[in-house]
């Protein structure tokens, strides 16, 4: 199977592009400012362990997750850095595996954290460090910023437990408009600040609570919001959250190729793949190329999106079907069976970016990067 990787159609991951943006980032951090990558859903698809190899030794310190089993995953693969599963944890079976493999879970209810303190105690297990999450603004995990010195008197009280880190998530920090973005800040810090006041036992101990907030787009944009941590997804991938938002060069990590399959020339009036959604209007070069919806390459692009070829851009056409797609290479000389096209990536002076496909399908760049299937191997160049 191993020789048989790049037969048909593959995702190639540069690492040193990947290398490349950890390095740009931390220009944009003080030496107080760590760096969590996140590699949650794969590394957004781009293959979690060799992405969270690469960026530790670049210079990430932390790794975020969503789930136990892309936690585990890491520590399987033999990573030692600190874990922080952003999603909800709630089971004793989590709870057991989030002690075992040294992970560390993030806390956003009242009852969750009692249950953690249950399971951890008949467990017997040593102090577990834990990172308390505050809705300020995004309405979705954390009690209500307004609960924050209840919520952290509780878990200070709490045996097992150790407040490593508090920290939100932000809404809306891809838009030119700060307004939200502003108020969720004042949220955070009036939190901490009735925190602080509170005089919380663990408050005389010589590490306090981490802070963090920032994603992507804060990340590349508001300092001010970097606080002990910044939580980067979407730009260490090599992408803008938003056009506006480019103080430093990145370059994308991830490509998708394919190869031809077939070449053959059909005549005037040929109906193209299911449907026959494409009509030949003249003699027509058509290779047939070895990807498709099963793979990720969205049904809704048939008929509307080009690959590259030997650096020129060539049309697809007619439906995308579940493992092949067809295009129209009549412009490029004798294209041959076995030939590459680039579906996402550069070829030449030519680039077709994840941007491009989101604005297409009317999505975001990060649903794109996350669409590849896992029986596209991972190619590491
Ligand atoms: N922090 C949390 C809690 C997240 O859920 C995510 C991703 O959705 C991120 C940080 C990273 O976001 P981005 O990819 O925009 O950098």
């Amino acid at each position: 199977i191993a020789t048989m990787r790049c037969d048909r159609a593959w995702v190639e991951i540069s690492l040193a592009a990947l290398a490349h943006n950890i390095r740009q980032l931390k220009h944009l951090l003080s030496s107080r400012t760590q760096l969590m990558a996140v590699v949650k859903a794969d590394a957004y698809g781009h293959g979690a362990v060799m992405v969270a190899e690469t960026v530790l030794q670049a210079g990430a310190s932390w790794l975020g997750v969503a789930t136990v089993p892309e936690g585990i995953e890491l520590r399987e693969a033999g990573i030692t850095a600190p874990i922080l599963i952003l999603g909800a944890t709630h089971t004793p079976e989590q709870i057991k595996a989030i002690a075992h493999w040294q992970l560390q879970p993030t806390l956003c209810n009242f009852k969750q954290a009692l249950v953690f303190a249950e399971t951890l105690t008949a467990m017997q297990s040593e102090v577990l460090p834990v990172h308390l999450k505050l809705d300020t603004g995004m309405s979705r995990l954390g009690p209500p910023w307004q609960q924050a010195v209840e919520f952290v008197q509780l878990i200070a009280r709490l045996p097992n437990l150790k407040i490593a880190s508090i920290y939100s998530h932000l809404a809306t920090a891809e838009s030119p408009d700060q307004t939200i973005l502003r108020q969720q800040q004042r949220n955070f810090e009036q939190a901490i600040a009735q925190i602080k006041d509170a005089k919380l036992p663990f408050q005389n101990e010589q590490t306090q609570p981490a802070l963090h907030l920032a994603n992507s787009a804060a990340t590349l944009t508001a300092q001010d919001l970097h606080y002990d941590m910044v939580r980067v997804g979407l730009a260490m991938y090599g992408l803008y959250p938003a056009w506006h938002l480019s103080p430093i060069d990145l370059k994308p990590v991830m490509q998708v190729k394919a190869r031809i399959t077939q070449v053959k020339t059909i005549p005037a009036g040929t109906g193209v793949s299911y449907g026959h959604k494409f009509m030949s209007d003249r003699p027509i070069q058509l290779a047939v190329v070895g990807i498709g919806y099963a793979d990720g390459v969205p049904r809704n692009l048939s008929n509307q999106m080009t690959v590259l070829l030997r650096g020129q851009r060539v049309p697809q056409i007619g439906a995308i079907t579940m493992d092949q797609l067809m295009l129209d290479v009549s412009a490029i000389a004798d294209v041959q069976e076995g030939e590459v096209v680039t579906l996402l990536g550069e070829d030449g002076t030519e680039k077709i970016s994840a941007d491009d496909w989101a604005t297409q399908l009317n999505t975001i760049s990060w649903e794109i990067l996350c669409s590849f299937k896992h029986r596209l191997p991972r190619v590491a160049i």
